[in-house]
């Protein structure tokens, strides 16, 4: 995966632009890069797109503003995913479902495990979206849910699905641990393989096992979490992530980071490099 172009602030219509661009081939874009805190950078999202098919990872509390920046709107996508529920991976899902039931009048495609449906709803969503006019709204009232396939439980939860020739498998993180292993995390958190190329860890604590228990035969790209500060408590700090062999080093771009990236050069590390925002990846 390399940066074939940047997409400028103010480009119309730019999620058109990424369906005629994925055309050639799976096609990404990350609106945001930082992590939850940053204030550089919007927070970690991303745009998969394939043949003119889009599906759109993590949608944080300010992602529908930030969509907006390149003209496009938060209703737009084919497929939508997120990894887990806090504000800077869901934050902007009300809105979703809200704009579009209300103004679109139509519902979302979502991917989420049955596990984590049942989550979502009941611990987050529930709370804006449950009322209407009338009545009370469940889930599938909003969203069209799209339950993966689970394919194993152990040694690490895998699900698999394949929405508009996009393969996605989902797989279990170790964000925040509670009972200090990989099976005993209690705070559901999942990372993508798309394509079985491209690896995508969304939030996640070091985990060097991850690349034992995922199918990393055919990846050529890693998306990995990454903290700027030491000590790590729920994401994998640089100074660990620099302890990874050159192998996986050399395809690793940094996604989730804090502000205080300047002051390092991942590539003189052995990284492939930061992930940058609105670049588009081919
Ligand atoms: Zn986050
Ligand atoms: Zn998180």
């Amino acid at each position: 995966m390399n940066v074939i172009q940047t997409m400028a602030a103010g480009t119309p219509d730019g999620l058109q632009r990424l369906r005629e661009t994925s055309q050639s081939g799976l096609t990404l874009c990350f609106p945001g890069v930082g992590s939850a805190f940053a204030r550089q950078n919007d927070p970690t999202s991303l745009i998969v797109a394939k043949k003119g098919v889009t599906l759109l990872v993590d949608v944080g509390t300010t992602i529908p503003r930030v969509l907006s920046s390149r003209g496009i709107g938060i209703g737009e996508f084919d497929y939508y995913h997120v990894t887990h529920s806090h504000a800077d991976h869901i934050g902007g899902l009300e809105e979703l479902l809200l704009y579009s039931h209300y103004v679109l009048n139509k519902s979302p495609r979502i991917i989420l495990p049955q596990e984590y449906k049942e989550t979502l709803w009941n611990h987050s969503l529930r709370g804006g979206c449950e009322h209407r006019e009338n009545g009370t709204f469940q889930f599938e009232d909003l969203a069209e849910i799209i339950i993966p396939e689970q394919i194993a439980e152990s040694p690490r939860g895998l699900y698999e699905v394949e929405v508009g020739g996009i393969g996605l498998t989902i797989f279990r993180t170790v964000h925040i641990p509670t009972e200090g292993d990989n099976s005993g995390s209690k705070f559901w958190s999942t990372g993508l393989l798309i394509d079985g190329r491209v690896m995508f860890t969304a939030d996640t604590r070091f985990d060097p096992l991850l690349f034992e228990h995922v199918p990393m035969d055919n990846v050529d790209a890693i998306f990995h979490d990454c903290q700027l500060y030491e000590p790590s408590v729920v994401h994998a700090s640089y100074e660990q992530l620099k302890t990874l062999d050159d192998g996986l080093r050399g395809k690793m771009h940094l996604t989730h980071y804090g502000d205080t990236f300047l002051k390092f050069d991942p590539s003189s590390d052995g990284f492939v490099g930061f992930a940058q925002p609105w670049a588009i990846y081919q």
